[in-house]
This record gives C-alpha cells, sequence and structure tokens, in this order.
C-alpha cells in the first residue's frame, strides 16, 4: 500500500484502508458516505472537482438551475435538515444548490472523510484478500473492502468531433464544466451548440447581455415552461407541516416527483376539455407535464402526438418568425421520448434582432477556424463558442475508471455491448462493487431512486458484515435476468421511433442499449424487496479460501441475440 500524501485541503490525514471507499461528491455520494458511517463502517470519498456537489458543481453556467422541485430533490433522512434549509424558489438555481450541498457536508461533519481534486484512474480488485485497490490522479492509493462508485450518469461531457476545434482562438466553454470565475458574455459573438436541457436553460439567461446569439441546433426539443417562482413564507410554512407526508409520498411514489398522476386517458375526455386539460398542463410545474398528463400519454401515439401538436402551436403563437418557429418544433420524436427540457422565456428570445437559429440538420458544421464555425450555409465569426452538447450518458464515468474485476476482468470490455447489472447498482465478475445512481437504476426524479439504491447498499453491507462474509458479488443469472428486463421494456413505447441519449446514441459507436430501468422504480422496490425475503439469494457471498473462477464473458443470450437482431433495444 502506498503512504497518502499529508494534505488534503487541510482536512485531516485519511488512514490507508478502510471498510468503504465512495467516488465521486455528489447528492449520491454525500449521502453514501453519510449513511456508511452512521452504520459503524470507516469510510472516505475521493472526488474528481475542488468541490463538493457533482452536478451541482460542475455545472455552473448562467440559468442552470432545478427541473425537480426543490424539497423534493433535496435530501429527506433528516427532519431537521430539512427545517433549516429553507429554499428561495420552487426551482432553485445553481449556486443556491451548490451552497446546500456544502451546507449538508459540514452540517453532518463529513468533510473531513472527503479527499477532493482526486480523480480515479485505476481501481483494481485483489482475489485474495476479497479488497479492492484504488488509484487517483493526484497519487491517492486506497486499499478499500467495498468500493461504491457514485460517479454519477451525466458527469462525463461530450464535445461533438468537429474539425479545427481545437484551433478556435476565442473562448470555448462546456456547460458541464463551467469554470468558477463568471464568464463576461456582455457585448460578445456568442455561439451556442446545442438545445438540450442545458442550453434552452442558458440561452436565455445570456439573450440579453450578448452583442449577437447563434444557436446551432442539432435536434429541436419539445421544451415547455417550467413555471419557477419563489416560495412563500406560507408555502415554506405548510412545507415544513406536511414533510412526513411528504417525504412519504416522495419515497414511495413511482417517479419520485409529489405530482398527482391523471385519472383519465386522453380520449376519454371531448375535444374542448382536452385543450383545457393541456392548457393547464403548461401552466403546470416542471416534470408535471410528463407526470400528471394523460394516463396515455407515453403509450399511445395518437394521444401523445395531439399534446405535441398543443405545444407546437404555443410555440407558433411566442415566436413570430414562422420559419424559425417551425425549426424550433421537432419532427422526429414525440413527448418524452427525449428527456424533456423545461424553460423560462426560452421561445421569446427569438423575437429579439440580435438571436438566430442555425438548423445543424439543413446545414452541418464543417469545421472550426481560429476565428468562425463553419456550416455549408456559410461562417460566422464569434468570440465565445459555448458547447451544450450533453454526456456520455449512464456509463461513461465508470467505463473511464479503470475498474478491473476478478482475474483482471476490465469493466469497459464486459460492458463493451452494453451495461450488465443487478438492480442497476452490481455488475457480474466484480466483487464488493456497488455503482448507486449509475445505469439501469430507474428514472424520474433522480435523487429519490438513488436514495433507494444506497439504502439497500447499506442494507446489503450490514448483512455482509452481520453474516461474517468478505465478499458479496451478483449472480450472473439474477443480472442476466434484470439486464434482459431492461432492454425488453425499452422495446415498448414510448420509444416510438427516434432515440436519444437514454439509448447512448449521441455518443459515436456507443453500443445502442436503453441505459435507464424501464421497469423503473417499482421494478427496483420490488426486486429488492425479494432479494431481502429470498436471503440475498440472487448474490454470491463468500468469507474465505479461492473465490470462484473467472466466469469468462458470457455469449449474449437468445433474447438479447434477438434483440441486437433487431438493432438493440428496437424501437
Ligand atoms: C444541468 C443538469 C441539471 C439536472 N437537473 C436535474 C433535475 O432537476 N432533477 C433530476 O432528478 N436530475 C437532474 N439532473 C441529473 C443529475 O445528474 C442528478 O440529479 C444528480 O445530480 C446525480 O447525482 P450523483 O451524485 O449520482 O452524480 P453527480 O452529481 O454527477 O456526481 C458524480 C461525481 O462523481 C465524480 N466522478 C466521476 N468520475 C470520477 C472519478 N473517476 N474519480 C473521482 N470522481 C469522479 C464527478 O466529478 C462528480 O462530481 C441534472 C443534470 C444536469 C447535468
Amino acid at each position: 500500500m502506498t503512504p497518502h500524501p499529508a494534505s488534503n485541503n487541510g482536512s485531516t490525514l485519511l488512514p490507508c484502508e478502510t471498510d468503504v471507499l465512495i467516488v465521486g461528491a455528489g447528492i449520491t455520494g454525500i449521502y453514501q458516505l453519510y449513511r456508511a458511517l452512521e452504520a459503524g463502517f470507516s469510510a472516505q470519498l475521493v472526488e474528481a472537482g475542488e468541490g463538493v456537489g457533482g452536478t451541482w458543481y460542475w455545472n455552473r453556467y448562467p440559468g442552470a438551475r432545478f427541473d425537480s422541485e426543490s424539497y423534493t430533490y433535496a435530501y429527506l433522512f433528516s427532519k431537521e435538515l430539512f427545517e433549516d434549509w429553507e429554499w428561495k424558489e420552487h426551482f432553485a438555481e445553481q449556486p443556491e444548490i451548490e451552497r446546500y450541498l456544502n451546507h449538508v457536508v459540514d452540517r453532518f461533519d463529513l468533510r473531513r472523510y472527503l479527499r477532493l481534486g482526486a480523480r480515479v484512474t485505476s481501481a483494481v480488485y485483489n482475489d485474495p484478500d476479497r479488497s479492492w485497490t484504488v488509484t487517483a490522479g493526484d497519487g491517492t492509493v486506497v486499499q478499500t473492502q467495498f468500493l461504491i462508485a457514485s460517479t454519477g450518469v451525466l458527469s462525463v461531457p461530450h464535445f461533438p468531433d468537429v474539425s479545427g476545434r481545437e484551433n478556435f482562438r476565442g473562448e470555448q466553454y462546456h456547460t458541464g464544466l463551467w469554470p468558477a470565475t463568471p464568464v463576461d458574455f456582455a457585448g460578445k459573438r456568442v455561439a451556442v451548440i446545442g438545445t438540450g436541457s442545458s442550453g434552452v436553460q442558458l440561452i436565455p439567461a445570456i439573450a440579453g447581455q450578448v452583442a449577437s446569439l447563434t444557436v446551432y441546433q442539432r435536434t429541436a426539443n419539445w421544451c415547455t415552461p417550467l413555471n419557477n417562482g419563489p416560495i412563500t413564507s406560507d408555502q415554506q410554512a405548510r412545507l415544513r407541516a406536511d414533510f412526513e407526508t411528504l417525504r412519504h409520498t416522495l419515497s414511495t411514489s413511482s417517479h419520485g416527483f409529489l405530482h398527482r398522476p391523471h385519472d383519465r386517458a386522453t380520449f376519454d375526455d371531448p375535444v374542448e376539455q382536452r385543450r383545457a386539460f393541456y392548457q393547464e398542463m403548461w401552466s403546470s410545474p416542471g416534470f408535471s407535464k410528463l407526470t400528471s398528463n394523460y394516463t396515455d400519454l407515453l403509450f399511445d401515439e395518437a394521444a401523445n402526438t395531439e399534446w405535441c401538436d398543443f405545444i407546437a402551436d404555443k410555440v407558433r403563437s411566442i415566436v413570430k418568425d414562422p420559419d424559425t418557429a417551425e425549426r424550433l418544433i421537432p419532427k422526429d420524436h414525440h413527448f418524452g421520448e427525449h428527456r424533456p427540457p423545461f424553460v423560462t422565456g426560452y421561445y421569446e428570445v427569438y423575437n429579439q434582432p440580435n438571436v438566430s437559429l442555425v438548423d445543424l440538420k439543413q446545414t452541418p458544421i464543417e469545421r472550426m477556424t481560429e476565428t468562425a464555425v463553419e456550416t455549408t450555409e456559410g461562417r460566422r465569426d464569434f468570440d465565445i463558442v459555448v458547447w451544450a452538447t450533453g454526456f456520455d450518458f449512464g456509463t461513461g464515468a465508470l467505463m473511464r475508471m479503470g475498474i478491473r474485476g476478478r482475474a483482471g476482468l476490465a469493466l469497459d470490455q464486459y460492458w463493451a455491448e452494453g451495461p450488465r447489472t443487478f438492480l442497476g447498482l452490481q455488475t457480474a465478475g466484480f466483487p464488493n462493487l456497488f455503482f448507486p445512481g449509475g445505469p439501469h437504476a430507474a428514472a424520474g426524479n433522480n435523487p429519490r431512486y438513488n436514495s433507494d439504491q444506497v439504502d439497500f447498499i447499506m442494507e446489503t453491507l450490514r448483512y455482509v458484515r452481520d453474516h461474517g462474509y468478505q465478499a458479496i458479488e451478483v449472480d450472473p443469472a439474477a443480472e442476466e435476468r434484470w439486464t434482459n428486463m431492461v432492454d425488453r421494456g425499452a422495446t415498448r413505447a414510448p420509444s416510438f421511433g427516434e432515440s436519444s441519449y437514454y439509448f447512448g446514441t449521441n455518443i459515436p459507436g456507443k453500443p445502442r442499449k436503453y441505459l435507464l430501468n424501464s421497469g423503473g422504480r417499482p421494478k427496483l422496490f420490488k426486486e429488492i424487496g425479494r432479494v431481502v425475503e429470498n436471503d440475498y439469494k440472487a448474490f454470491r457471498l463468500s468469507r474465505s479460501g479461492p473465490s470462484a473462477a473467472l466466469r469468462p464473458s458470457r455469449p449474449a443470450s437468445t433474447e438479447n441475440r434477438r434483440l441486437q437482431a433487431a438493432g438493440g433495444a428496437a424501437q
């Protein structure tokens, strides 16, 4: 074992050995650390960034904010914490979220267990003593029994392969790698490339400051209003008073929001009633357009199309130039097929004389030069180019961590054709490795199902400890069952036709596999219940002696072959 460097941003010297090593100080990793310490395990956390917050540390671009209601996204494990943090807005902005996560770290005295500025580059399983040796770029080497990678699904920013990008002499930023010092947009000629959830938050936030703003859009998205606002003192009081009900609802609902599901299908209502309901949805907060909409929205193409037509008419009524409005209306996918972005004043900016829209499907980017972006339409000169081009979703961070399991099995090899998991938190051949908040977790309000996974991991680690085991590894059959469930579910609606980053198709060469859990949170709950009921039969537990020989990467099952032949998780 290599001794640790003696300093870590002023915190205490970390011991060399630990029961639990957590990677990633986002909302999942911080909770995991709290839970591990609470359960009496020794624990440490390493994080690549120089601060805590994960998503909310890296994505500090103007306009970055929650699309989940602040109090539904925040931690629920402590009533006192819930009461002593008053969110200012229903959908808080990035600085407030980052402050909150720092507050949690300090309030629960977690900072002394953190090593910041340490990107893990290698994690190797040692079969004889059933431990992991984890190495980070800053020289940190830690030997741990359990390795918990809470490395996030949206933590590896993606830059498209544009020739000459490195030659551009102006300023370049990625929304997911935003600098700590504010960027000065005043009077600048700015390009924003990408109109996903981040791009459409950023664009209205800077459109009033810049000399000119050119938006390069590859895929138009179904953007609907966030409908944000301050939380009044009456609402604050009600949130406090309702804490237990709120916690119960958020801990049990299928999507992890407070939104009430609707009880009617689209064509149960006559057309005038449907129009009135769509208007109600348009004025409702955030994700409720998905979670409180007609029950068949994601299962009936005609129903979905009618809601899309309503949004399209809204866009036409806001954007004055008909040609621009048409280019902003998606033609290639339905609502909910991509992650729906939520906006404040987004469509309105296209009425400003200094804002223009370039459709990259009609006129693709050919190259960047020292001063310009060149498309097949021509060149435009810029002072600043912002890449709002998303992330290597789901598997990106795990595949880059140099993870090697039993007998040197490399995770990036084992998952070469897509992730294989059980409950979205373990994979066969990698004992004592867990990855809450990774691929195949669930879908919905992210911290809610990530904390379900953390709670289950803690229950599992206690089980291992209390029964005197040293290692736990998912049974390949359980992994196959879960992975097939995810793949099969992804062949059903709402995948009416197009693709999205949910399938990894934004990354060239990435296998087209569904990266969320198509069974959602209910399936996660059900399977966790079954594991506990069946006394962890879905896992292999071992005490000592030589562990099972390396199981070679299995050929695809019949079911997987069928899916692959049909084009992966075919739509
Ligand atoms: C702009 C934006 C807005 C979002 N808004 C919402 C929302 O409103 N609601 C919602 O539910 N979800 C939202 N999400 C999804 C969001 O990612 C999750 O809500 C949540 O932040 C995930 O937390 P996490 O701790 O699992 O991962 P992250 O917050 O991504 O944290 C992972 C951490 O792991 C670190 N890490 C990764 N690899 C390594 C390594 N090799 N070594 C060391 N450290 C490493 C990263 O630096 C990062 O800090 C949003 C995402 C983005 C990008």
